[in-house]
């Protein structure tokens, strides 16, 4: 009785392909060739920051960036998503190699980890050290050392419950 009250689209999808690691591997020329796959790396860093614009008052960069404001500086662990998109590679089934892309991506971040985003990387000079603005520079960095596919998407989490995403628009 149940497939009666099935949607129309649902009756007619057609059955997933079995064995889909061996088609990837395999099968040249298959499915796989035109399935375009997002794949994500997480990479982690720790640094310090102040939020304050010399061009507000004292007392409107307090009540703008509240406790990121603070003049001697606090941390942040930060969580970074890196999405790569592509199609996979017939041979290997992978649209990247995750550890060339951890490597890649790694190498820039290097530059963030432990140090004071306002005081101590060159690329950040003069630029708000924002979950936004960091998304930003980071895409900028990372699109051209991305070692397959492309850099579709960034996240970058300031706190768990704190994002910003950017897709290089
Ligand atoms: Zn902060």
């Amino acid at each position: 009785m149940a497939s009666k009250i099935l949607p129309v689209a649902a009756r007619f999808r057609p059955a997933p392909p079995r064995g889909a690691g061996l088609f990837f591997a395999f099968t040249p020329g298959s499915w796989a060739r035109v399935a375009t796959v997002r794949v994500t790396r997480r990479l982690h860093f720790s640094a310090a920051h102040r939020l304050h614009n010399p061009a507000f008052s004292d007392e409107e960069n307090r009540r703008i960036f509240g406790p990121c404001n603070h003049p001697n500086w606090h941390g942040h662990n930060y969580e970074l998503d890196v999405t790569v998109e592509g199609q996979p590679d017939p041979g290997t089934g992978y649209v990247v190699d995750l550890g060339l892309l951890r490597d890649a991506a790694e190498a820039v971040v290097a530059d963030l980890d432990h140090r004071n985003l306002n005081l101590d990387v060159p690329w950040l000079r003069d630029v708000i050290p924002s979950t936004e603005n960091l998304v930003v520079a980071l895409w900028h960095r990372l699109a051209p050392v991305v070692p397959a596919g492309r850099l579709v998407k960034l996240t970058l989490w300031e706190t768990p419950r704190n994002s910003a995403e950017y897709s290089g628009e």
